[in-house]
């Protein structure tokens, strides 16, 4: 490993905040690496040592099953994730299925690529899943967060007109710089379903992705879509403390699709990591040394740090 993000999930995977029990046997945590090929199993192909590898989220899938058919591994009844049924990338080595790890691109750094690997590759699945053309309106809720800012990035290269919504000023010109077209903070704005219709044009948006983990966010999405809109779900507040929905009066009316995403695709990182070799998207990043993790760790606990926090580990 050359370097490992510090994500959120880390912490609700660690507490079990999913609903499901807390990580049996994993003593690692960590889900978002990059570093070089140390060695390579027996019969495996495409990898030499000394190449750059990513390792994302999602550890191994059979590839047999309709989803792991469907480009939609991440929900395999047999996917196996990092830091949940495997160790993570806390650590200065890791094994990882072959097939499911990420060629890195030359000119990507080890401390970009690492958030990357879940960020982006969520981002880039969230826009997906919206299928929207260019020129449409999409809304952003937690748009200075990980996925989020990454939402607003690759939004814009995409085309559309991006609007944020997050909490507190101070997030407004990081956000814009992110190639959102207005920042909205909901501290702030009373009436964010009549501030979203007047940015675009009377209707609403076509699409919302929330990024945000709280029930608030969640409640505030379904009304600034306009007919036929699209709300993606992606952040995961813990089980129990949100609804993604609506009443079936609003949803019906209006002939919205709600729908959610676990993570990105192998095809999806495939085509999201070009965005960042080409500098479309970057990922803001605050930098640790790996010495510091724990500093890194409560930071992000307490959302504390400027961007993704990042593990370096030593040269
Ligand atoms: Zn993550
Ligand atoms: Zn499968």
């Amino acid at each position: 490993m050359k370097a490992s993000g510090v994500c959120q999930s880390d912490f609700h995977a660690a507490n079990g905040d999913w609903g499901h029990p807390p990580n049996e046997g994993v003593t690692c945590m960590g889900h978002e690496g990059a570093g070089v090929v140390a060695a390579v199993g027996e019969g495996v192909t495409g990898w030499s040592v000394g190449d750059k590898a990513g390792c994302p989220p999602l550890y191994t899938a059979c590839q047999e099953c309709e989803f792991c058919l469907a480009e939609a591994e991440s929900l395999c009844a047999k996917r196996e994730l990092l830091a949940v049924h495997r160790n993570g990338t806390f650590c200065q080595y890791v094994a990882f299925d072959a097939k499911f790890a990420v060629p890195l691109p030359d000119n990507v750094t080890f401390e970009q690529a690492a958030p990357f690997m879940c960020s982006g590759g969520t981002a880039y699945a969230a826009l997906k899943a919206a299928g929207l053309k260019a020129g449409s309106y999409l809304v952003a809720i937690g748009s200075a967060g990980g996925v989020g800012h990454m939402v607003v990035q690759f939004g814009k290269a995409m085309g559309l007109h991006v609007i944020a919504v997050d909490v507190g000023a101070d997030k407004a010109a990081g956000t814009l710089a992110c190639g959102a077209e207005a920042y909205i903070d909901v501290t702030k704005e009373k009436d964010l379903p009549g501030k979203v219709k007047s940015l675009t044009g009377g209707l609403g948006a076509h699409g919302v992705i929330v990024t945000a983990g709280s029930g608030k966010a969640y409640e505030a999405a379904p009304p600034l879509l306009r007919p036929l809109g699209v709300l993606v779900a992606v952040g995961l507040p813990a089980a129990g403390t949100a609804v993604a929905g609506a009443d079936p009066g609003l949803v019906c009316f209006n002939g919205l699709t709600i729908r959610g995403i676990l993570i990105n695709s192998r095809a999806d990182m495939e085509k999201a990591i070009t965005y960042l070799e080409s500098g479309q998207v970057k990922e803001h990043i605050q930098v640790f040394p790996f010495s510091h993790l724990p500093q890194a760790v409560s930071d992000v606990g307490a959302s504390r740090t400027q961007g993704r926090a990042v593990v370096v580990y030593a040269k």
